[in-house]
Order: structure tokens, then sequence, then C-alpha cells
């Protein structure tokens, strides 16, 4: 069977080039990079080398990158080690409604452990207002917490301006920016960042491995203590391999940086305009142009189940998603979608689509062909969709 992979925000194909370079680390260049032999010395050469390269695609200096195991741990490290530290100053945080849950589930967790929190809502596109953080600004606020695109519905938030606003208030300022990370230019300095997250498998590099940018003179406490590796902020010995397929696949994502967002964006547009032209009562969710990743598709297809669709299209071998790759499987509606003011019934039946470098033109044909199939189909079961076909008759 013919199989469509439209879920590249959920995770990616390793590249070719990447996978190949890890091998040579799993079965040859082996050595533990804190030993002091050559097989050591060879390890800790290559795990520095991806250092400079993961440092570079955000414009940081390599001292400042802790390798983890992936952007939920260093979003956690960035949240738990930080405040920490920030206690004595004061206990508020601000986050957004629209984060990922890595990042509102630990705001969460300090909530109930001595924290206040403060989460920013977000306007029917879902993007962010800076107006509204800067009201939210209190003399205690220590944190803020801002992605910089969001997973589900693609809006890229004016991360510098909050970053300026949080320099101007002397707040720490962590960003997720495990979805834009080789599809938009991050600079570390020119958007005010302190903490900035990355993975590696949104980026055509493993699973498992990740990494958080931490500005030099900001302090961050271990959430794993022992043999004092990644300047003692991370222990356990460095996964050497996916660390080094990470930073290849950031220097790969840098060189093509320009050229994936030209292909997806114009694969992005056809799905979305194709999807528009083919199918009624549709709704794109998030907003449009530059404000959206150049990946993302998201649409509400009313009168039919979001989970249905997916179903359906799975059987014709594409995968899509319903909300982000997490919180499928559980029925409640995407808290991203709630946010921007979708009714549940609305969220429900939505739909993501995310793009990579490896899709066709031919790709997209094959799902516009197909959708309006499914959609037809699941709708003739609806009977609220019965009712409109009745009114619209009457009409
Ligand atoms: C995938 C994702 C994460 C989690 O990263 P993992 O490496 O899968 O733990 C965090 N934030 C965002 C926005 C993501 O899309």
């Amino acid at each position: 069977m013919r199989r469509v992979y439209l879920d590249h925000s959920a995770t990616t194909p390793v590249d070719s080039e990447v996978a190949t370079l890890m091998m040579t680390y799993y079965t040859e260049k082996y050595g533990n990079p804190s030993s002091v032999h050559s097989f050591g010395r060879e390890a800790k050469q290559a795990l520095e080398e991806a250092r400079n390269q993961v440092a570079e695609l955000i414009r940081a200096t390599p001292q400042e990158i802790i390798f983890t195991s992936g952007g939920t741990e260093a979003d956690n490290l960035a949240i738990l080690g930080t405040v920490e530290t920030l206690r004595k100053k004061g206990k508020h945080i601000i986050t957004s409604a629209v984060e990922h849950h890595a990042v509102l589930e630990t705001c969460e967790y300090l909530a109930k452990n001595g924290f206040e929190l403060t989460v920013i809502p977000v306007d029917e596109e879902g993007l962010l207002s800076v107006e509204d953080i800067r009201k939210a600004i209190r003399p205690d606020t220590i944190l803020m917490s801002v992605m910089h695109a969001n997973n589900e519905v693609g809006s890229i938030q004016p991360i510098a301006e909050i970053g300026k606003l949080a320099k101007e208030h002397g707040i720490t300022f962590h960003v997720d920016a495990v979805q834009s990370l080789g599809k938009l230019p991050i600079d570390v300095n020119e958007m005010n960042v302190d903490l900035l997250t990355v993975s590696g498998h949104k980026i055509y590099g493993p699973k498992g491995v990740g990494a958080l940018y931490v500005r030099k003179g900001i302090r961050v406490v271990p959430l794993v203590h022992g043999g004092g590796q990644e300047k003692r902020r991370r222990s356990g010995t460095e996964n050497t391999p996916g660390i080094i397929g990470f930073g290849k696949a950031c220097q790969l994502a840098g060189q093509r940086m320009a050229e994936d967002a030209r292909h997806e964006t114009k694969l992005r547009d056809k799905l979305i305009n194709g999807i528009l032209q083919r199918i009624e009562y549709v709704k794109v969710n998030g907003p449009s142009g530059e404000k959206r990743l150049p990946n993302n598709v998201n649409v509400s297809i009313r009168f039919v189940e979001g989970e249905s669709l997916l179903l359906s299209l799975d059987m014709l071998g594409i995968a899509a998603s319903s909300g982000s790759a997490c919180t499928s499987g559980s029925l409640d509606p995407s808290h991203v979608l709630l946010a921007m003011g979708l009714v549940h019934e609305i969220a429900h039946g939505s739909l993501r689509f995310s793009l990579g470098r490896q899709n066709t033109e031919e790709e997209i044909d094959y799902v516009l062909d197909q959708l309006p199939k499914i959609v037809e189909r699941l709708r003739m079961m609806s009977p609220l969709y019965d009712q409109v076909l009745r009114i619209k008759q009457a009409q």
C-alpha cells in the first residue's frame, strides 16, 4: 500500500547521512567521552563538534549548550532548574495557554508547590499579545516561558519583543523552540532569550536527544545528579551517537533551511487551498502567511470526528494527527484549539498535517483526492449534517 507521512511535527525520519554517522559511534568509536584513552578522546571530540553544530544553529556559544534526553527534559530543566535559585526573588511565573505539555505541566506542578502561575491567553489565531504579557508582569515575576512556534497550529510568537520585555524587567526568559528549530532563523541574542529548548527528532535527528541553551551567567540547578557530566548540570554518560546525530542534523538543517521552507510553504498552501476548494464547512486553524510555520496545516472539518478522519486516512496510508501526538488517544479536545476559542464540537473535528522535506506535490494531490471522499462518507452518517442538507434543500 502507498504510504504518505504528513506528521512531521510528531517526529521526522532520521536523515540517512545522520544515521550513517551515528552508526560509526555505536560500533567503532564507542568510547565513553569521559575516558582518557584514545577511544574516549575520539568520542569526546565528536561530542564537542556536535555541541558546536547545535550552538551555531541558534547563534549561541558551545559552552552554553547542555545535552539532555530530549525536548521534554530540556523544558523541565529550564523551568525547575532556574526557579530553585530565583525563589529568593519571587514566586510568580508566566507562561502561555498554548504551550507544549512539557512546559504547561511543569508550570502547573510548580503552581501546586508554592509558586504562582499566570497563563496568558491567545487570540483566535493562536497568537499572544505582548501587551497582555506586559500587564501580567509583577514585581515578583521570576520566569517567563513562551514557545517560539506552536506544534498544533503553527503560530509563531513575537519572541524578540517578549524577550525585550523580559530583559527590561530582569525576568529570566525560557523559549521552547522545538518546532521552530531548522524552520525559522533563531538568534538567542537578538531574541534576548536566556534558556532555549531544542530536540533532535523533530529535525531529522534521533529520538531521545535534545539540548537546553543556557545563557552564560544564568544558573540552573541539575535535575539529574551523578558523575557530573555536562559541567555538572546533567549527569549520566552522554548518548554520544544520539548527540553526534543531533549535531549533524542541526548542521544540515542550517544548510537547508531556506530551501526546506520554500518547499514546505508551497505544499502547505497547496494543501490548505485545495481543502478549502474541495470541502465545504472547513475552518483553517492558526495564522496565515508569515506568522505560520511553513510546514503546518490545521483544519476543522465540521460534522465529522477528527478521530474517524484519522482512521480513514490511515486506511489509505495517509498519516496525519488530530492534535498533539501526546494527547491523541485521549478524547479531550486539544487545549490549544480550546484556548483559541473553538467550541468542543469543532475542535473535535480538527486535523493536523505537518509537512516535511521529503513530501512531494504528488502526495498532496493524493490527499486532496482522497480526503473529500472520506469527509463525504463520514458526513453521510452525521445527523447534524443531514439537518444542514435539509435546510439547504428547503432554501
Ligand atoms: C516534541 C515537542 C517537545 C518534546 O520534545 P521531545 O524531544 O519529544 O521530548 C517539546 N515541545 C514542543 C513544542 C514539541 O513539539
